[in-house]
């Protein structure tokens, strides 16, 4: 066990929803501090940098599309194991086999549209967090 930072994204689907605060309360609830937060509006280019890992899949330009529709709420999440708590927190990446109680199984509408982001190991963490947030935006505490 140790502190670790992970990214989390409320994606462009929980902004319309009205759930950016019901996510965040589950994160603290949850035993996660927001140490950064910001609503950005990504363009074609910041969304296809950050999902790149992702250029060779069948969905990449449809997820492109999805993620620049609308404003999203991007955040640094602290805690122990923040990285795995996090994706708990979040549920399984398609809503139809995420467990009860998490934000996917309550908020997603698909695979696609589900609600939230979380990074998948410390290092995609590092990057997504550099991607998106200075060093002196953030207040680890
Ligand atoms: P996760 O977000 O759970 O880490 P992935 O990294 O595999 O999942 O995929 C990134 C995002 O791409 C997903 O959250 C989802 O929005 C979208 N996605 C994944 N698989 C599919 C799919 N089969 N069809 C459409 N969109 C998908
Ligand atoms: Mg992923």
């Amino acid at each position: 066990m140790s502190i670790e930072q992970t990214l989390s994204i409320v994606k462009p689907d929980g902004v319309e929803k009205n759930v950016i605060g019901e996510c965040f309360r589950r994160f603290e609830k949850g035993g996660l501090k927001i140490i950064a937060t910001k609503m950005i509006h990504m363009d074609r280019a910041k969304a296809e940098g950050f999902y790149a890992v992702h250029k060779e899949r069948p969905f990449f330009d449809s997820l492109v599309q999805f993620m620049t529709r609308g404003p999203v709420v991007v955040s640094v999440l602290e805690g122990e194991n923040a990285i795995a708590k996090n994706r708990e927190i979040m549920g399984a990446t398609n809503p139809e086999a995420a467990a009860e109680g998490t934000i996917r199984k309550d908020f997603a509408s698909n695979i696609e549209e589900n609600t939230v982001h979380g990074s998948d190991g410390p290092d995609t963490a590092k990057f997504e967090i550099s991607y998106f947030f200075e060093t002196n935006e953030i207040f680890s505490r």
